[in-house]
């Protein structure tokens, strides 16, 4: 029968010899039986037995004051003893157990990867001039704009940086001008840039770089003034163009001129001073298409009437439609002279017509020249009758002009 049982104890409790030899005779298992010792015998060799058992412990060989089983003694002078002698693998150098811990993770040779994530791994004396100056993400200010960008997004940034220096376009100088500053420089500063001369709308055809141009513009200034000259001449053509087409459209075309004669009596004085007065209409249309007429009025009369009458006459003068039209004129005329009286029994009306003589050459088809012969009335109405009645009033008189094509005479 095999007994496991703790043999001191059992030493202790029954202390009589006899009991003490039966005991020490009795077949015991390794206290280190569960851990694996296979060793079993008589009690009394036991403690022989533990001098030499590889489970039990003993103090460790190099003093690190740890208790370690005999089997695993070899292993933990190896691997784990805090005095054992051992060397780093990075460095080499030798150290103690307990003072390699403290050497790993700082030795300079062990190999580390970039903690910016570049993917490389250095040995740790080299991470601090790889960060600064290797890494491909390290953080670099971009050298033109001074903004601050990952390494290797840098060349896409210099293909976009606004301060990035370009060649300007036309190779004047300066040679390099910031991107963002390009355009103005093209536009405003760039010596090398053609251009025109300022006088080019007056007709000047020079064009150079800027310095010529202005050299040009202070050399030439006689020439260009006469340049400045011919320009304003045409342009004053052109305002006489546009200023007869506009009173072109603005003509009356419904073949009756109603005519307002203000500041009667200083016109009158005038035109007992001045011989040959006359007062001229606007010029106006017999029909959209028709011929161009004008009336005038001597206020202190003309030929026949000079001095006594009031003369009215008619003028053709030269029209859009002229060569469309039949000549000579053959419309009938008619001239009113309003009374404005108050009181419209008393009043008296002044109407003269006419139906032109067509031999007369007034009536032919008029020629550029400005000062063609009217045909009319010299007598039309006396001063005399004209100062009794009430012709003028606040100063105006009306005439109205009437063309007809139907040749009827108004009475
Ligand atoms: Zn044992
Ligand atoms: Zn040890
Ligand atoms: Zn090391
Ligand atoms: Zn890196
Ligand atoms: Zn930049
Ligand atoms: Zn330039
Ligand atoms: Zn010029």
């Amino acid at each position: 029968m095999t007994i496991i049982i703790c043999p001191f104890l059992f030493l202790q409790i029954y202390p009589d010899p006899d009991a003490e030899k039966v005991i020490m005779g009795s077949t015991v298992l390794c206290i280190h039986h569960s851990e694996g010792c296979k060793w079993t015998d008589e009690l009394r060799k036991l403690k022989g037995h533990l001098n030499a058992c590889k489970y039990d412990t003993i103090p460790c060989t190099n003093n690190c004051a740890a208790m370690i089983p005999r089997l695993l003694m070899e292993d933990h002078l190896a691997f784990t003893c805090p005095k054992r002698r051992t060397k780093c693998e990075f460095c080499n150098k030798e150290f103690t157990g307990e003072m390699l811990e403290g050497h790993a993770g700082t030795c300079l040779h062990e190999p580390i990867y970039c903690e910016s994530k570049c993917g490389l791994k250095l040995q740790r004396r080299f991470m601090t001039n790889h960060r600064l100056n290797e890494c491909t993400k390290r953080l670099l200010p971009c050298r033109y704009c001074h903004k601050e960008f990952v390494y290797d997004t840098l060349q896409v940034h210099l293909g976009k940086c606004v301060r990035f220096p370009l060649q300007c376009p036309n190779r004047c100088e300066p040679a390099k001008i910031p991107r963002d500053e390009l355009e103005n420089h093209l536009k405003d500063l760039c010596p090398a840039v053609v251009l025109p001369c300022p006088f080019k709308d007056s007709g000047c055809n020079f064009m150079g770089p800027r310095f010529a141009v202005d050299k040009h513009s202070e050399e030439k200034t006689k020439q260009h003034l006469l340049l400045m000259c011919g320009l304003i001449s045409r342009q004053q053509e052109q305002i006489a163009t546009l200023k007869s087409t506009i009173q072109n459209l603005s003509v009356n075309h419904s073949g009756s001129l109603f005519w307002k004669i203000t500041d009667c009596a200083a016109k009158m004085a005038e035109a007992k001073v001045k011989e040959g007065f006359e007062l001229c209409s606007e010029p106006f249309y017999t029909s959209p298409h028709g011929y161009k007429l004008m009336a005038t009025l001597f206020l202190n009369g003309n030929g026949a009437g000079e001095g006594t009458h009031l003369s009215t006459y008619i003028k053709i003068i030269p029209g859009e439609y002229d060569a469309l039209l039949l000549w000579p004129f053959s419309h009938s005329v008619s001239f009113t002279l309003y009374d404005q009286s108050s009181c419209s029994e008393k009043a008296c009306t002044i109407v003269e017509s006419f139906v032109p003589d067509p031999s007369w050459k007034n009536f032919q088809r008029p020629s550029r020249e400005p000062e063609a012969l009217g045909f009319g009335f010299p007598r039309f109405l006396s001063h005399e009758s004209f100062r009794k009645r009430s012709y003028i009033k606040d100063d105006t008189l009306f005439i109205r002009v009437k063309v007809d094509p139907s040749k009827i005479i108004a009475v």
